[in-house]
């Protein structure tokens, strides 16, 4: 397997990087299609086997059967969930990421990829004006980033009651999170695998979590028993983005841990027409925004900071003898800042396209896909049987078709994905189901947006 001749990774190389250049020059990309798995086996047969296929063969079955299976997230037309639209450059690097070899869990063993993903992190928290001692780390994802800052949080509460108490010993109750039912569905599972308890607060009208609806719920259950409350910045169903200003406040009053989840949204600190929304963020103890939503990462990749990283690595540092090499140096290991040992270097393809591009790029294309939605919203403004259900705070818009049962939902958008047309699947709130479009790709145009729109006429 290892020791391969030149010939051999030449002659396969050349096929592997043809097929990612190829894939990269597509134009628009094909959406293509989800298969069952008989349909699967039927076209790509059994391909693992004792002798193996041979590279080659086992290229040309991704190529030909499995990719086309896969829906492409960065078709201009994938306007649903939130969807991914690397850069070029990114996308790229990610190949020489996966030929380099580099572990990026410990400072020691790879310094040069930490030291390069620190800037890209260090970037992330000026756009949000995090102090200079913030830092922390690029983990898989949202979800792993909300559990690893309730974790550190949690931890830092418990400390502090510890010290507090003449036994030494944390008081045993409930701990809880509070944060509004519009939160990710990903604070909720965190608070399940730490058997915490998720209080919700009841949102304005605007669908916001605001401080004196936090305060109340806080006083009223009792605020020592909170570990952190979670604000979002960017609503995954709305966009909405929290009074992130005034439920600092409270948590600063009430000494509670302040989170602010900018998963999908956190990309907007880089738009000036929308940073006015995040004012507060940089009071936040602990941040997360997704580069894999609206930052032009591939999948997967989250940034995870924090105010104070010490806390963070109270927390989450693992002890081993032999990792003892590791702990006890002073290095900035990644490792030690979220859930989670071995790591890649995922932070590495966002670093070398900004460092590429620089960051102005990033705010132009952010900019342009704010262009978009604004035009979708005026769109839907003005075609009568269209209504729009909130307005848009970043770059998702929810509407209603006038008239249309959820079926009618259902077969539009299984029409425009069986015609490899657009994905567009819709959603559901306070228990009506919608339409949503999620605009994250800059090569979305008005044009799209108009196209599917018309298919809502009939
Ligand atoms: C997507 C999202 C998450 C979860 O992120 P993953 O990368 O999918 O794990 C968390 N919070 C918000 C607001 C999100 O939009």
């Amino acid at each position: 397997m290892h020791g391969q001749t030149d010939a051999t990774i030449e002659r396969l190389g050349r096929q592997v990087l043809e097929y990612a250049e190829g894939r990269l020059k597509l134009d628009p990309v094909p959406l293509d299609y989800t298969l069952t798995p008989e349909e699967l086996l039927d076209r790509a047969g059994q391909t693992v086997t004792p002798d193996g296929l041979g590279g080659e063969r086992a290229m040309d079955i991704f190529a030909e059967v499995l990719a086309p299976a896969c829906l492409s997230v960065d078709h201009p037309r994938y306007l649903s969930f939130i969807p991914c639209a690397p850069s070029d450059a990114a996308a790229m690097f990610d190949l020489v990421v996966g030929a380099s070899s580099v572990y990026a869990g410990s400072w020691l063993e790879g310094s040069g990829a930490v030291f390069a993903e620190n800037q890209a992190l260090r970037w992330i928290a000026d756009l949000a004006g995090l102090p200079p001692q913030a830092g922390g780390a690029f983990v898989p994802g949202g979800t792993i980033g909300n559990l690893s800052a309730l974790v550190a949080a949690r931890h830092s509460a418990r400390a502090r009651a510890a010290s507090a108490t003449s036994e030494g010993s944390p008081t045993l109750r409930p701990w809880r999170v509070a944060a509004t039912a519009g939160a990710h569905s990903s604070i909720q599972s965190a608070c399940d695998v730490m058997d915490a308890e998720l209080v919700t607060v009841e949102p304005d009208a605007d669908l916001r979590l605001t401080g004196p609806a936090l305060r109340e719920v806080l006083e009223r259950e009792g605020p020592e028993s909170f570990f952190a409350v979670v604000a979002t910045a960017g609503t995954t169903n709305f966009g909405v983005v929290d009074d992130l200003e005034a439920v600092a406040q409270v948590c600063a009053d009430l000494g509670i841990w302040f989170h602010v989840d900018g998963a999908y949204g956190g990309a907007g600190l880089a738009a000036p027409s929308v940073r006015h929304l995040f004012a507060g963020v940089e009071r936040a103890d602990s941040f997360i925004v997704d580069p894999h939503k609206w930052l032009f990462a591939p999948f997967d990749c989250c940034a995870l900071l924090y105010r104070d990283p010490l806390l963070a690595r109270a927390a989450h540092t693992q002890k081993a003898g032999y990792l003892d090499v590791l702990t006890e140096a002073p290095d900035w290991n990644p490792t030690d800042y979220s859930v989670g040992l071995t790591r890649r270097a995922r932070g590495l393809p966002l670093w070398f396209s900004l460092a590429t591009h620089g960051t102005r790029a990033y705010t132009d294309a952010v900019e342009r896909t704010l262009e978009v939605a604004r035009h979708a919203e005026r769109e839907i403004a003005a075609r009568p049987e269209l209504e729009l259900v909130r307005h848009r705070d970043l770059s998702v818009v929810v509407f209603r078709r006038l008239g249309w049962q959820p079926a009618d939902y259902q077969a539009w958008s299984d029409r425009m994905l069986g015609d490899e047309f657009a994905f567009v699947v819709p959603t559901t709130h306070a228990g009506e189901t919608l339409a949503r479009f999620a605009i994250v790709n800059p090569q979305t145009t008005e044009a799209d947006i108009d196209a599917i729109l018309d298919t809502m006429r009939e």
